[in-house]
């Protein structure tokens, strides 16, 4: 579903952040992106749901090369992908529900649908009896299922997550990689970067390492590899 080839990024200051891409991540697949920072895993992640284009090289999405896509184009790309990210990116004013719901209303999902889809998955989340609370009267923890609600509400083939444990204590990562993993049970592929070395090397889901912008290992059932 995800296929880059020979994808090079080169940062206009004329960093280049990746050196050459080429993998192949199929539907259903949990893939984990590890590697020392700077190593260039949130510009990998980033052009996947454009918010990065490449220098040069393909990307192929369920077919289509997004590095051609135009900028009105992008919005119908990701509506077939959900993001995480660690700092949860939830929009303050608005409740739990209302945060859910926005991002069904952007795509002008019918409303009949939307009360039906969010209140699915804020039980998917755990979160159906905070509905009506703000996040900043929530835990890290429950901003991320917040946030990751919001990401699948639109039921997208992949979760893009970058470091959505990054901000959190250990337990309530476990947490949320449980729920991820759930969410993949369900079919959805999920492509995470992550830090956490405990629970990539518990979960033993294929790894993708990289460093210095290429990728120096594919495994699957693998291990984290750093002693960071
Ligand atoms: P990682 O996520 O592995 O820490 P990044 O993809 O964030 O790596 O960064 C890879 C390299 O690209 C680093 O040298 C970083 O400083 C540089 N970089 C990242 N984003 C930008 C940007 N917007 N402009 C210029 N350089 C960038
Ligand atoms: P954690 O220890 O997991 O970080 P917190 O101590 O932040 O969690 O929150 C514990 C519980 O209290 C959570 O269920 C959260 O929703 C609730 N809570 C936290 N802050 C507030 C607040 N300002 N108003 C209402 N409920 C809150």
């Amino acid at each position: 579903m995800i296929q880059m080839k020979n994808v090079i990024k080169k940062y206009p200051n004329g960093i280049i952040a990746v050196k050459g891409l080429n993998i192949e991540i199929k539907q259903g697949e949990f893939a984990y992106i590890v590697g020392p920072s700077g190593a260039g895993k949130s510009t990998f992640i980033k052009m996947m749901y454009r918010e990065e284009k490449p220098t040069s090289g393909e990307i192929r999405v369920n077919g289509t090369d997004i590095a051609q896509l135009k900028d009105k184009e992008i919005p119908f790309l990701r509506r077939g992908m959900g993001v995480v990210f660690q700092d949860f990116k939830l929009l303050p004013r608005k409740n739990v529900y209302e945060n859910v719901a926005f991002a069904l209303e952007v795509i002008e999902e019918k409303p009949e649908n939307i009360k039906k889809r969010v209140s699915d998955v804020l039980k998917l989340v755990g979160l159906a009896k905070k509905a009506n609370m703000f996040p900043d009267e929530l835990s890290g923890g429950e901003q991320q299922r917040v946030a990751i609600a919001r990401s699948i509400v639109n039921t997208p083939k992949v979760v893009i997550a970058d470091e959505p444990t990054g901000n959190l204590d250990p337990e309530t990562s476990w947490e949320i990689m449980r729920l991820f993993d759930e969410i993949n049970a369900r079919g959805t592929t999920i492509i995470m970067a992550t830090h956490n070395k405990e629970i990539v090397n518990t979960m033993r889901k294929r790894v993708i390492a990289i460093e210095n912008g290429q990728i120096v290992r594919d495994e699957r059932g693998g291990d984290y590899g750093y002693e960071f």
